[in-house]
C-alpha cells in the first residue's frame, strides 16, 4: 500500500454527472485545478513530504465508474488539502471531505483557495469533517500545518490557518503569510498528478486550454464581480501589491513541460494592460529566443492594446490555437461609466479602442474574444439590446469566415463572494442570494453539468434570474457560428503577408 503524508483532491463540481450526450462539451465539469496548487504540492515534497494530486473530476471523466472511496482505501495519507477556489466547487468539496474522512477518520481535512478564505468560520462552522482552512496564500503555512500535526504540536503559530481545536473551539490565526517573492516556487511539477499526461489532454479537449501558467500574483484593479482583484485579495488574503515571476522562471516552466508533455499552447494566468507591457514585451523576446512551437492564450486586462503588441503576439506564437481575450462584460459606455465611478476608474473599454482589436486581430488572423455578460450590473434592457446588435453585427461580418478570427462569448455570472459588488450589492443595484454557505451548497447540488455556469446569485432591477439565463444563452447560440468558424481551418503561415 503506498503511503503520502499529503494528499491533494481537486474537487468535481458535480458528484455523478449525467454527461448525455455532450461529452465533448461538458466545459463546467471544470478539470482545471487551481495553477497555485501544483506550487504548493511541490513545496511539500521539497521539504520531505510525500505528496499526491488527485483531480477528482479528470478520474471520473477518464472513468465513468471511478470512486475516490475505492481509490483511498489503496493508499495510506496523514492530510487531505482539498481546494476550494472556485464557489462553483462548494457542493462537490463538501462531498469529497466527507467521503475522505468516511474512508480514513484519522486524516486531517483541510481546505484551501479564495473562496474556502471567504467562508473560512462557516466551514469549520458548519461541516465537521473540515478540520482546517487556510485563508489567502498557502505555501508556508500548508507546509508548517503538516508539520505541526505531524508531531502533534499546537497550530496557534500556523500562519493564515483557520481550525478546529481539541475543546472543538474555532480558533482563527491572523494572516501574516503573504508571498514576497515566487521565483523559488514551481508551478510545473505535475509528476505529483494522477494522470497528468491526460490531464493536458483533456483540459485542451475539454477546457479549450492545455497549461495555466502563473505570471505573477494579485490584480491592481476592481472589476465588480471578481474576487482576485486588489481590493477582494487585501481581504481574503492580505495582498496588496502583484508581483510577478521573472520571465526567465516563465522560460523554465515551458521548458519543463514541453520536455515530457505534447502541449499545443499555454495560457497566461494573469493580463495585459498599460503598465505591465514591458513584461510581456520582455517575456515574448525570450519565447521566441527559445523557438518554442507553441501557440499563446493572453488575456487583455485593461486597454489599449497597443498595435505592436499584436505583432510581437504574432511573432512570437503559432496561430493554430493562439488567442487574445478580452471582457468589457457589456459594450454600454454608460455602465462602464458608472462601475469606474463607484468601483474602478480604469473599467474602461471605449468602443473605438475595441473597434481596434477587431481591426488588428483580423490583420493579424489572430482569434480575439470578446467576453459579455446579460444582466451585469447596471446593465439596462436598452444596453442589451445594444449588445445583441454589436454581437449580431459580428456575426454578419466575421461569422462565415475562417479568416476573421473574431468571437462573441457570452456566460451567466456568478457574483463571486469577496467581490466589490458582493460587498456591497446595493451599490451596483442589485439583489443578492445565498448568503451562507449552506444555501449555496444547496445551489450547486442542484445543477447538471452543461457547458455554460447554471447557478446565478444575485438579480438586478431589469434581469431576473430566468431572464439572465435565457438571454445569456439566446446570445451564446447567435454567437455559436463565430466560435465555429474561428479557426478550426486557418489560413496557412505563408498565406499571412502582412510582414513579407
Ligand atoms: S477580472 Fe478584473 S479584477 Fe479580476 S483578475 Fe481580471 S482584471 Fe483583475
Amino acid at each position: 500500500m503506498k503511503s503520502y503524508d499529503v494528499i491533494i483532491i481537486h474537487p468535481p463540481r458535480v458528484m455523478e454527472p449525467d454527461y448525455g450526450k455532450h461529452t465533448k462539451f461538458v466545459r463546467s465539469t471544470y478539470i482545471f485545478i487551481p495553477m497555485g496548487v501544483f506550487a504548493i504540492a511541490d513545496f511539500l515534497e521539497r521539504e520531505g513530504f510525500g505528496v499526491k494530486i488527485i483531480n477528482y473530476p479528470l478520474e471520473q471523466y477518464l472513468n465513468r465508474k471511478w470512486s475516490l472511496a475505492e481509490f483511498l482505501k489503496k493508499i495510506n495519507f496523514k492530510v487531505c488539502g482539498i481546494d476550494l477556489h472556485w464557489i462553483h466547487n462548494a457542493h462537490g468539496v463538501i462531498e469529497t471531505a466527507k467521503i475522505v474522512k468516511e474512508v480514513n477518520p484519522n486524516a486531517k481535512v483541510v481546505f484551501g483557495g479564495f473562496s474556502a478564505s471567504y467562508y473560512h468560520d462557516q466551514l469549520l462552522k458548519y461541516y465537521k469533517n473540515i478540520d482546517a482552512v487556510i485563508r489567502g496564500e498557502g505555501e508556508i503555512p500548508l507546509l508548517n500545518y503538516v508539520r505541526n500535526t505531524n508531531k502533534n504540536h499546537d497550530l496557534d503559530s500556523v500562519a493564515n490557518l483557520s481550525y478546529r481545536n481539541a475543546s472543538n473551539h474555532i480558533k482563527i490565526n491572523p494572516i501574516s503569510y503573504v508571498a514576497k517573492s515566487l521565483n523559488e516556487f514551481n508551478f510545473t511539477n505535475v509528476n505529483l498528478l494522477e494522470n497528468a499526461k491526460k490531464y493536458f489532454e483533456y483540459s485542451r479537449r475539454i477546457m479549450g486550454i492545455s497549461l495555466n501558467l502563473p505570471i505573477a500574483r494579485g490584480c491592481p484593479f476592481n472589476c465588480p464581480c471578481c474576487a482576485g482583484g486588489q481590493r477582494a485579495q487585501q481581504k481574503l488574503s492580505g495582498r496588496d501589491k502583484v508581483i510577478f515571476r521573472n520571465p526567465e522562471k516563465v522560460i523554465e516552466d515551458i521548458h519543463n513541460i514541453l520536455d515530457k508533455y505534447n502541449i499545443p499552447s499555454v495560457f497566461f494566468g494573469h493580463g495585459t494592460y498599460p503598465t505591465n507591457l514591458k513584461y510581456w514585451k520582455n517575456l515574448f523576446k525570450l519565447i521566441r529566443k527559445e523557438k518554442f512551437d507553441i501557440s499563446g492564450d493572453l488575456e487583455i486586462w485593461r486597454l489599449p492594446y497597443p498595435k505592436d503588441m499584436w505583432e510581437l503576439f504574432y511573432k512570437t506564437f503559432t496561430r493554430r490555437h493562439s488567442s487574445i481575450s478580452i471582457s468589457p462584460r457589456t459594450m454600454s459606455t454608460n455602465v462602464h461609466n458608472k462601475v469606474a465611478k463607484i468601483c474602478d476608474p480604469t473599467f474602461q473599454f471605449p468602443k473605438n479602442q475595441i473597434q481596434d482589436l477587431i481591426k488588428n486581430a483580423n490583420l493579424f488572423r489572430m482569434t480575439l474574444r470578446i467576453w459579455l455578460t446579460i444582466g451585469y450590473p447596471f446593465q439596462t434592457r436598452r444596453d442589451v439590446l445594444k449588445d445583441y446588435l454589436f454581437t449580431i453585427k459580428c456575426l454578419i461580418k466575421y461569422g462565415s469566415s475562417n479568416f476573421k478570427p473574431i468571437t462573441i462569448m457570452s456566460e451567466p455570472y456568478y457574483i463571486f463572494p469577496g467581490s466589490p459588488a458582493h460587498e456591497d450589492p446595493k451599490s451596483f443595484g442589485i439583489k443578492l442570494d445565498y448568503n451562507s454557505f449552506p444555501q449555496i451548497v444547496d445551489a450547486f447540488k442542484r445543477i447538471k453539468v452543461t457547458y455554460t455556469n447554471r447557478v446565478l446569485n444575485y438579480e438586478t432591477k431589469y434581469f431576473s434570474k430566468t431572464t439572465n439565463l435565457i438571454i445569456n444563452d439566446l446570445l451564446f447560440l447567435t454567437a455559436a457560428p463565430m466560435f465555429l468558424t474561428r479557426g478550426a481551418k486557418y489560413p496557412k503561415e505563408k498565406d499571412v503577408t502582412i510582414f513579407k
